[in-house]
């Protein structure tokens, strides 16, 4: 596949590393959308990535394009399982088996109500470091620069009805005057929002939806989108801390 020149030499929108570009990357997989989907009008962010950044990322999205969007909420969920997903297991027998998918459903209560559910275990891990990658990548494109080298993006499951309490947590930070990204690709395939600090460009903050909110389970409680902020690294935090020998101010 070649890159366009466009892309080649340029800064990585993912590790941030200087002119060593060899290739453009969607930020949101290709593979996340129906292929009806892919014709016109959906425009995926494209950005400049080194090949080291998207080997890792296009492994990641194999991982969860065969886990997770087999939850998919879509209004084509089926189309997409059928089409999608169905084919990709089918060469992948050992994750297959890992899944377990094709033991019978199990009575889940959900919001008090028993309903079939097939569970399907993902690696919160690989969600978590997918969905660093794409806000860099939203980042990179919305912004037009890499995130600073000291901020670092930072992910958490959140429910639909804590939403407005995070944003109120970080309203400092994102006066209402601040302009709302609000995109929504491929029908609810993929919906975002985002909103960056007035006065400091790296503050950033991001809501992400996947395939129509698929319910997650975890440990702290059930979930159907992610929360984001894009906030200083650890290492920024202690260096600021021991040169001006105060707290790094983080609220
Ligand atoms: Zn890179």
């Amino acid at each position: 596949m070649g890159a366009s020149k466009q892309y080649k030499g340029k800064d990585c929108a993912y590790c941030g590393k200087l002119g060593c570009s060899s290739t453009n990357d969607h930020v949101i997989a290709r593979s996340f959308f129906l292929d009806t989907e892919r014709g016109v009008g959906l425009q995926i962010p494209k950005v400049a990535a080194c090949q080291r950044c998207n080997n890792e990322k296009s492994e990641l999205e194999g991982y969860i394009g065969s886990t997770l969007l087999i939850g998919s909420k879509h209004p084509e969920a089926n189309r997409y399982r059928s089409e999608k997903i169905r084919p990709r297991l089918d060469r992948n027998q050992k994750l297959r088996k890992e899944l377990n998918i094709d033991s019978p459903p199990v009575w889940t209560e959900i919001n008090g109500l028993l309903q079939p559910m097939h569970a399907v275990t993902v690696d919160v891990d690989k969600i978590n470091r997918l969905l660093q990658f794409i806000v860099r990548g939203l980042y990179r494109h919305h912004y037009h620069k890499p995130l600073p080298h000291d901020m670092t993006p930072d992910v958490s499951m959140i429910r639909p009805e804590a939403e407005a309490s995070m944003w109120a947590s970080v309203s400092h930070f994102f006066p209402p005057e601040a302009p709302r990204i609000n995109c929504d690709l491929g029908r609810g395939s993929f919906v975002y929002s985002g909103v960056q600090s007035p006065v400091n460009e790296g503050f950033t903050a991001w809501t992400i939806g996947l395939h129509g909110q698929i319910p997650l389970h975890g440990q702290d409680g059930s979930a159907d989108h992610w929360w984001c902020m894009t906030r200083p690294t650890p290492e920024a935090v202690a260096a600021a801390r021991s040169h001006a020998g105060r707290p790094y101010e983080e609220k």
